[in-house]
């Protein structure tokens, strides 16, 4: 188990804190994505654990033992960053064997042969041996970059951003791999990605970062359905949940084009106080229903067609918003459509981002 308590990381040359106070624990063999937007974290958090970076305080474990004064080749850990750093003037079967022939741990050059050749079969490379890195795809070459971080058999595999330089097909073909793999040889490892599709596809767990601030750590699925707070939610979903400020007045909250009947509430799922005046209503696209007596009419400004559903545009309380319909709904530019919707699924925020309900 990998253990971060307190974590906080401090750059000395502009005195930015990078990372605030960050407590995680990841079990064996879990497929972690540390998820954000650009300059939350999550590399910094990534060198932490290799060793690459003293943090300013805090402890990271390893098995129950701190490995924060152990040096990064100590740590047992395999690094897979972007741009693959392979040795160009090697061939595969030679960048994969030469973490085995080099350092403390140093094989017999047969030996390590044969290791490398089994761990490119499960990967497979085997085709690619005798290539230099020049002659293969970006898709290949991180194969191989994956493949010499896993001769090591690291306990932990660190990947910063592996896909990043793949175009988009590839991205899906190669993510769909490194899951199939890592699960395969069951080794803990933490994903760094900037991208919400990525994350969801891959991991058993996310943990997703703002402000150097573990924002939420959680299975996909919950991340989506039940955000612990309005960043989360604005941060996972495609097209992105609809945003309304309105006000509570006694049993509604109420806004310009339509109000909300705090009765029609599931009462379940408050899990906070409900007694301030001002909160963020956040509604996701697909529960926004059609219906004839609707909870408020709108004008359609634009529809997007995405495959077998359509998105249409509209405003309403003030805040241009999106609505999934299905495609054979037909509705267009222009038209008067009315609105219901979904009580149970819509979600309240306090202005500072906390969930209500
Ligand atoms: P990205 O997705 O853009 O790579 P990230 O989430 O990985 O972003 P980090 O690289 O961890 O973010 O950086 C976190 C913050 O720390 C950023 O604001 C960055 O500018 C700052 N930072 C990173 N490295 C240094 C450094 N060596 N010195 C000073 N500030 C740094």
């Amino acid at each position: 188990m990998i253990s971060i308590t307190n974590l906080r990381k401090v750059y000395d040359d502009n005195g930015y804190e990078a990372l605030k106070s960050i407590n995680l624990e990841i079990n064996d063999g879990e497929l972690v994505c540390l998820l954000g937007p650009s300059g939350c974290g999550k590399t910094t958090i990534l060198n932490l654990l290799a060793g690459l970076l003293d943090p300013t305080s805090g402890d990271i474990k390893f098995d129950n033992t701190s490995v924060i004064n152990k040096h990064p080749k100590d740590r047992n850990i395999g690094l897979v960053f972007q741009n693959y750093a392979l040795y160009p003037h090697m061939t595969v079967l030679e960048n994969v064997m030469f973490p085995l022939t080099v350092g403390r741990k140093k094989m017999q050059k047969k030996e390590a042969e044969k290791i490398a050749k089994k761990f490119m079969a499960i990967t497979n490379i085997v085709e690619l041996a005798n290539k230099k890195p020049g002659q293969m795809s970006g898709g290949q070459q991180q194969r191989v970059a994956i493949t010499r971080a896993l001769v090591q058999q690291p306990k932990v595999l660190l990947l910063d951003e592996p896909l990043s330089n793949l175009d988009a097909r590839l991205r899906l073909k190669i993510r769909e791999e490194i899951r199939r793999l890592i699960k395969e040889i069951g080794i803990t490892t933490i994903f760094v990605t900037h991208d919400q599709e990525e994350a969801l596809s891959i991991s058993d767990k996310i943990v997703i970062m703002d402000g150097g601030i573990v924002q939420q750590h959680d299975i996909p699925s919950n991340l989506y359905l039940e955000p612990k707070n309005l960043f989360v939610a604005k941060f996972m979903g495609n097209p992105i949940i609809n945003i309304f400020n309105m006000k509570k007045q006694e049993t509604a909250l109420v806004g310009d084009n339509f109000s909300i009947d705090i009765k029609l509430l599931d009462q379940s799922r408050f899990k906070a106080d409900f007694n301030k005046t001002n909160y963020v209503i956040g509604i996701r696209p697909e529960y926004f229903v059609l219906g004839k007596t609707a909870l408020f009419k709108t004008k359609v400004n634009t529809v997007e067609l995405i495959g077998k559903d359509n998105i249409v545009n509209f405003e309403a309380n003030g805040s241009y918003c999106k609505a999934i319909t299905d495609i054979s709904d037909g509705i267009k530019e222009g038209d008067i459509i009315g609105f219901n919707i979904k009580y149970d699924k819509i979600y309240i925020f306090e202005e500072d981002g906390a969930r209500v309900y």
